[in-house]
């Protein structure tokens, strides 16, 4: 049997686009290599007005409304800066339930295997997976994560990763202001002199309410990314030094995902999604507001092809390539990758003055940066903005060629 879409995966990216394909009147089947009702590990954090703009802020568990960064050395120097934007996290039981229900209510199948290759035969996809089966499609979309099951990634220099290591638990006091969400903490005084020369970390942070915190030291990418056993001594340090060792660890966060990989050469025998079409922000690391936003727009163009009746796979997967990556996302794609090589040069204190002068950016312009929602030349707008505003190292850290990371002294 032939279905219109078969989408691989079932993560967050997955259940996303096999639902904006149902909602286009599609046949869809899901093959995921485990049950798609399995709880998903990773914490997914987003600035409120991302979802709510959607209406779909009923999928958020917790919301701050004080969101807070400190871009100043400690001591008696916090550079506390206040951003004045909610920031939510997101429900992930309610988020793949939203997706399922959509899935389910439509009668598309959710299956449960491993896709392990694909062929082309009289313009249809047959995909071979475990168990000895196939499944026949229109076009596929792989949608499995980082590392793709069927996407040919071009082989490329190091990649950078983002390496994060967190806990969620009680501690001796609070390890943050009550209440508040920490987007980035650069302080870095609880850390030696050498420590202070090796790449820079910062915290993520967030009240769970009851007395329990989510606490993560997060490196914005390195290559080869800042190992865990780092990020956690890290971790305990900054916590030691105010006074907020953890009394009772619930859960441990392990993050580490791909920041800048290049785009997957053109053509591909299948269309991709998520982290296998490179969608995560190179510069923020963010990538569920994407999805949200840009599911619709691929599912709209596949179905216009399906609907077409007489297009083959190839010129299916074409078209599906084209409305995920149009020229302008391409190319504000390599601007942040860009600006990510360069701020992956800048010691701790150059960057603690690159990002104090970024968030004294006008609300729409940092938060449309970090959300990858402004036009190309809006952005290229707030960026000459930040040139303006940057102190002189900064400046010079962003024109001169791209330096090496700081290294581990
Ligand atoms: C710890 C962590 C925290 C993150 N936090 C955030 C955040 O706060 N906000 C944000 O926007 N982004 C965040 N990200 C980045 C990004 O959003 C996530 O990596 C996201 O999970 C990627 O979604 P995905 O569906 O593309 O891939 P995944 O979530 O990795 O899902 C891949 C799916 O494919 C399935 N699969 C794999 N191989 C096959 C195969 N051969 N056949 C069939 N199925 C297969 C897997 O079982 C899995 O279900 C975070 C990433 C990590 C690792």
């Amino acid at each position: 049997m032939t279905t219109d879409v078969l989408v691989l995966g079932g993560g967050p990216a997955a259940l996303c686009i096999a639902a904006a394909l149902s909602e286009e009147g599609l046949r869809v089947d899901l093959l995921s290599a485990q049950d798609p009702r399995t709880p998903w590990p990773n914490t997914y954090g987003i600035w409120c007005p991302e979802v709510e703009r959607l209406g779909l802020g009923h999928l958020l568990s917790h919301r701050w409304e004080r969101s807070v960064s400190h871009f100043g050395a400690g001591g008696n120097d916090d550079g506390v800066r206040e951003h004045g934007l909610a920031y939510g996290l997101l429900d992930r039981g309610r988020l793949q339930q939203h997706w399922l229900t959509a899935l389910e209510s439509a009668g598309q199948r959710c299956l449960i295997g491993k896709a392990l290759g694909v062929d082309q035969q009289n313009g249809k996809l047959r995909v071979h997976c475990s168990a000895d089966r196939q499944l026949g499609a229109r076009l596929v979309v792989d949608a499995t994560g980082h590392h793709p099951a069927l996407i040919s990634q071009r082989p490329s220099a190091a990649v950078a990763g983002q390496a994060a290591y967190g806990i969620v638990g009680t501690f001796q006091r609070p390890p943050i202001e009550p209440g508040t969400f920490v987007f980035m903490d650069f302080r870095c005084d609880h850390l030696s002199a050498e420590q202070r020369q090796q790449p820079p970390t910062f915290l993520y942070a967030m009240d769970l309410g009851a007395g329990r915190f989510f606490v993560e030291e997060t490196s914005l990418a390195l290559a080869p990314p800042v190992p865990y056993a780092r990020l956690r001594q890290r971790l305990l340090q900054r916590l030691a030094h105010r006074g907020a060792e953890p009394i009772a660890i619930e859960h441990e966060e392990f993050c580490l995902f791909p920041m800048n990989p290049p785009l997957p050469a053109l053509p591909q025998a299948v269309a991709g999604f998520g982290g296998a079409a490179g969608m995560v922000h190179p510069a923020s690391g963010y990538m569920v507001g994407s999805l949200l936003r840009r599911a619709p727009v691929m599912a709209r163009a596949i179905a216009s092809g399906v609907h077409a009746g007489t297009l083959d796979s190839a010129v299916l997967t074409r078209l599906a390539w084209q409305a995920l990556w149009p020229a302008e996302e391409r190319l504000k794609r390599e601007f942040y990758r860009f600006g990510l090589s360069k701020l992956m040069g800048f010691d701790e204190t150059r960057l603690r003055r690159h990002f104090a002068a970024f968030f004294a950016l006008p609300e729409p312009l940092w938060f449309g940066f970090l959300t990858n929602t402004l036009g190309l030349s809006d952005l290229g707008g707030a960026m000459v903005r930040l040139f303006a505003l940057a102190p002189w190292d900064v400046r010079a850290g962003l024109l001169l060629p791209a330096q090496e990371a700081p290294g581990d002294g």
